[in-house]
């Protein structure tokens, strides 16, 4: 299987804690789009096969490397497409859909593949989803981030809480059953009564799938630098660990798993795309500062716009994993998720040297209660995640 990343470089405007790049103008619109098509047509033989073994994303279950299925064509099939950004509800639905027909003229698609795009409030109306569903869409992320408007207008986002409210509303009724919701924690405008009611909101509306993010200061954002001239309040990291015990408390309760730092879902209805990162799955990315992964090497774009309209620029860096820097990716990526890390895959595929470096370096964590292990695994319960990077630091390759 493989995956396929769309990556929508647009905005109405900058959000205040953005630290994304993106345009807050639409002027390049229909060059980017000629530049985007003529991508999609140029790279369709990136993708090669990496056959992959270990967890499978899809069912979320063991699936023993002796139980692989041989190669097989099936196995080159595209499973899951994303289209991100930025905002991609800036497009028009035409648009998408002319995408969408392009990608399948030129790569395998697998039967019922996850379509997912991710959305702003601003740019959604109930027309507008309606006819993004008829596109092919099946699973829509909607970055609500609050339902109060002192929280959205801290956050500089252009929409307030009753057209988030109406958002949901509208797209159940358009079809989306496979619904996601972004929500951000610890801000110095909510206190935990007003997280709690956001929380109660986001499941009274038995929505599937909640992405919820700590908010964090980006060097140069609008954000920073109004706090920084004392302009707007600061923001306490009290205030998000509070959030996050929160937040994993109700997950727990209304039975939601927890399956990486800042993802919730219903059982069976985690992000596949996402998934598929977790786990080496190769991935194709087309647009301005996009990455691709073909098994063994990542390639990535500029993230100008600007530079991404000549095609003599794409392909922009290039770098081939060491068997260190591999160990390590897999060590950060998988701490993140509730899968932790499979010290037999380890063994079995990156080799003894591998596996017996993490339990060495993994024993003293063990020990403190930081880490959890089994027979086979090493993880993190659900308020330990929220501290992986600096966990998986430990563990890190050290000649
Ligand atoms: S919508 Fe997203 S990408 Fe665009 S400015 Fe806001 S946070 Fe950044």
């Amino acid at each position: 299987m493989s995956s396929l990343y769309i990556h929508i470089p647009f905005c109405k405007s900058k959000c205040g804690y953005c630290g994304f790049y993106s345009l807050p103008s639409m002027k390049l619109k229909d060059k980017f789009l000629d530049a985007l098509k003529a991508e999609i047509i140029a790279r369709k033989d990136y993708l090669v096969l990496n056959r992959h073994c270990g967890l499978d994303p899809q069912s979320l279950t063991l699936v023993k490397p002796a139980t692989a299925l041989p190669f097989e064509e099936k196995d080159k099939a595209i499973e899951t497409l994303y289209f991100g950004g930025g905002t991609p509800s800036l497009l028009s639905t035409d648009e998408i859909a002319e995408l969408l027909h392009l990608i399948n003229k030129h790569y395998p698609i697998a039967p019922n593949p996850e379509i997912t795009l991710e959305a702003n409030p601003d740019t959604l109306s109930e027309r507008y989803l309606h006819a993004l569903r008829e596109t092919g869409i099946n699973r829509l992320s909607i970055g609500i981030q609050s339902f109060f408007d002192d929280d959205l207008q801290y956050l500089g986002r252009q929409h307030n809480s009753e057209h988030a409210r109406n958002c949901l509303v509208w797209a159940k009724q358009a079809g989306f059953d496979n619904l996601s919701l972004d929500l951000i924690y610890g801000l110095p405008t909510a206190t935990a009564d007003q997280w709690n009611r956001n929380l109660d909101l986001f499941f009274d509306a038995d929505i599937p799938h909640l992405s919820a993010y700590a908010l964090t200061l980006e060097p140069n954002s609008i954000l920073t630098k109004q706090i920084e001239m004392g302009k707007t309040l600061p923001i306490h990291e009290d205030d998000a660990l509070r959030d996050y015990e929160i937040l994993c408390g109700r997950a727990e309760k209304e039975d939601f798993l927890h399956y990486e730092i800042s993802s919730f879902c219903r059982r069976g209805m985690h992000s596949k795309h996402n998934a598929s990162y977790w786990f080496g799955t190769p991935y194709i990315g087309f647009g301005p500062s996009a990455h691709s992964y073909d098994g063994t090497a990542r390639q990535w774009n500029e993230a100008s716009v600007e530079k991404y309209l000549d095609a003599r620029l794409w392909d922009a860096g290039r770098e081939t994993l060491t068997p260190e820097q591999r160990y390590d990716e897999y060590v950060m990526l998988r701490l993140r998720t509730h899968w932790g890390i499979d010290l037999k895959w380890l063994k079995s595929k990156m080799g003894e040297r591998f596996s017996a470096y993490c339990e060495k370096q993994a024993q003293s964590l063990i020990n403190e209660g930081k880490i959890t292990q089994t027979r086979e695994f090493l993880y993190l319960d659900d308020r330990q995640m929220l501290f992986a990077d600096g966990i998986a630091a430990a563990l890190m390759w050290d000649d």
